[in-house]
């Protein structure tokens, strides 16, 4: 049902709703309401209370009930996996792989927040040395996420789990193709909270998420999603300068060095192509090979590839959002029709709702398959001259989001020299796991980090307090000051900084 349709269906007065369907079988599994500006704007006010509780709570008791959450997460995570499963299609282990990372960032999140947000000392330098300076990254109060349906525990997460655990309380707007997950997710909270509005869900269209960066009372909107919709939130929040945090899309570079261990490098390029049917913000959309090893590595990718299967019981699941197969179509059709060489499937494998994979090798720079998102099972293989020619075209597009770069001797080497966020060595998507490394991108991609110290700081606000512990016997910041008073302190700064 379109946006236009629910809206059509309030006319009687009984609230809109819509339904998420299973992208497998278009059958329906669950209906939701559309919640308009007024329920939007009723939500937060609720969690402005929720947020004065928690935020007073303090760090301890915090970690404590985050704990406790984690536990019915960890009691429920096949119940909430099949809910994944159901509305995006991926399979169960797939569903339950998402979960337990989103269990260990909460994990993490609850256990360090004292450590990273906790007040603590700062050293008030030579020209105030009278003053007892500390520092406090305050709660902001009520945050609004808003998430993508391609993992849609894992990636809210990232920003709710930190969000509750730096002391706020949080609406979620989940996409519409997975408001049940989100509704899931929200009720294991309330379990623990006794029903405090901590954590709510608001459903519906991008309506409801523009009303969500409308709505007063929130400090700050967490957006994950698409570039062309992440702009719209900023235009959106710009209305009323509210902060935003965005995280969008990517077209992930894999380097593969001629030192490197092709083996693995094969099997990290099609897992992070393929798994997840290719939709994954940091999924790998792009290999530059040295050409020195190209016909290898291209044979064990061509290989592992083949053996793929996309369908129910399949290796990965359909395309979650049916109109994403026509831009797969696109960048498949364009990157053959420039001359690239299709050595695993081709156009034919782009089908509904399973698209089987695709290699394609050879595919000049200005291909859509290589400037644009694909979001689908379409790997890019380009063979290189050298690795300075291979950091050059990856980064060559406007996104930087993930990267990752084989080689055995010089990895990190030619990680520092990627214009990107975060950069996998020897591995794929490994940083997505590591709950203490921040993750998000730069230019495209969006900017703040969710994860890690800057992840739990995104979502406060920074109090610097000085705290004079005696007078100076020399005031400068007084209308008593004398210009022998100045002239003491020009000597003591040339002393001190003039030589
Ligand atoms: P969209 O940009 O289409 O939607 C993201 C969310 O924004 C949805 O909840 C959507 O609601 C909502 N929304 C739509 N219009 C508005 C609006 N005007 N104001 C406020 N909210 C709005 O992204 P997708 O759901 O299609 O997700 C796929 C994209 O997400 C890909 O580009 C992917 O790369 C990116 N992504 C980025 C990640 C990262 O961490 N960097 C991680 C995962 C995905 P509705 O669905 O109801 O329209």
């Amino acid at each position: 049902m379109t946006a236009a349709e629910a809206s059509a269906a309030d006319v009687s007065g009984v609230p809109a709703t819509f339904e998420s369907l299973d992208p497998r079988t278009g059958d329906v599994v669950g209906t939701h309401p559309v919640h308009d500006a007024g329920a939007v704007e009723a939500a937060v006010a609720r969690a402005e209370s929720a947020a004065e509780w928690w935020g007073d709570l303090g760090h301890a008791e915090r970690r404590r009930l985050l704990g406790e959450w984690r536990k019915v997460l960890v009691r429920k995570l096949d119940d909430l996996a099949r809910v994944v499963t159901e509305e995006t299609g991926k399979p169960l282990d797939d569903a339950r792989l998402e979960l337990v990372l989103a269990v260990d960032h909460l994990d993490w999140a609850a256990k360090h927040a004292a450590r990273v947000l906790g007040r603590r000392r700062v050293a008030p330098g030579l020209l105030m040395g009278n003053q007892a300076a500390s520092l406090t990254y305050r709660p902001i109060g009520v945050v609004g996420v808003i998430g993508p349906w391609n993992y849609p525990v894992f990636t809210p997460m990232g920003s709710i789990a930190y969000a509750l655990a730096a002391g706020n309380a949080v609406v979620f707007k989940p996409s519409e193709l997975t408001p049940g997950v989100g509704v899931a997710l929200a009720d294991t909270l309330a379990e623990i909270v006794d029903g405090r509005p901590l954590l709510q869900v608001v459903t519906g269209f991008g309506e409801t998420g523009a009303a969500l960066c409308r709505a007063p009372g929130v400090g700050k909107i967490a957006f994950t999603g698409s570039t062309a919709t992440g702009k719209r939130v900023m235009a959106t929040c710009a209305e009323t300068l509210t902060p935003v945090l965005i995280e969008c899309g990517g077209k992930d570079p894999l380097i593969v060095d001629v030192d490197a261990d092709l083996e693995a490098a094969a099997d990290a390029a099609v897992w992070g192509g393929m798994s997840n049917a290719g939709q994954t913000c940091v999924g790998v959309e792009r290999v530059y090979v040295h050409e020195a090893v190209a016909e290898e590595f291209t044979a064990k990718v061509v290989a592992k590839a083949r053996r793929l299967r996309s369908g129910s019981g399949g290796d990965f699941g359909p395309m979650t959002m049916p109109a994403q197969t026509e831009v797969v179509r696109r960048h498949v059709e364009d990157a053959l029709a420039k001359g690239g060489r299709a050595v695993v499937g081709g156009a034919e494998s782009v089908r509904e709702p399973f698209v089987e994979p695709v290699v394609i090798v050879d595919v000049p720079e200005d291909s859509t398959a290589v400037t644009e998102e694909t979001f689908g099972p379409l790997l890019v293989v380009n063979r290189v001259p050298d690795v300075d020619e291979a950091v050059r075209l990856a980064n060559g597009t406007g996104y930087g989001l993930g990267a990752t770069v084989f080689s055995r001797a010089r990895g990190e080497e030619i990680a520092a020299r990627l214009r990107c966020g975060m950069v996998s060595v020897n591995g794929v998507i490994s940083f997505a796991g590591i709950p203490g490394l921040p993750f998000g991108g730069v230019g495209d991609s969006g900017f703040g980090r969710i994860h890690g110290e800057d992840g739990l700081r995104e979502f406060t606000r920074p109090q610097a307090v000085a705290r004079q512990r005696f007078p100076l016997p020399v005031p400068v910041t007084s209308f008593r000051r004398t210009s022998q008073t100045m002239k003491v302190l020009v000597g003591l700064v040339r002393l001190r900084y003039g030589r």
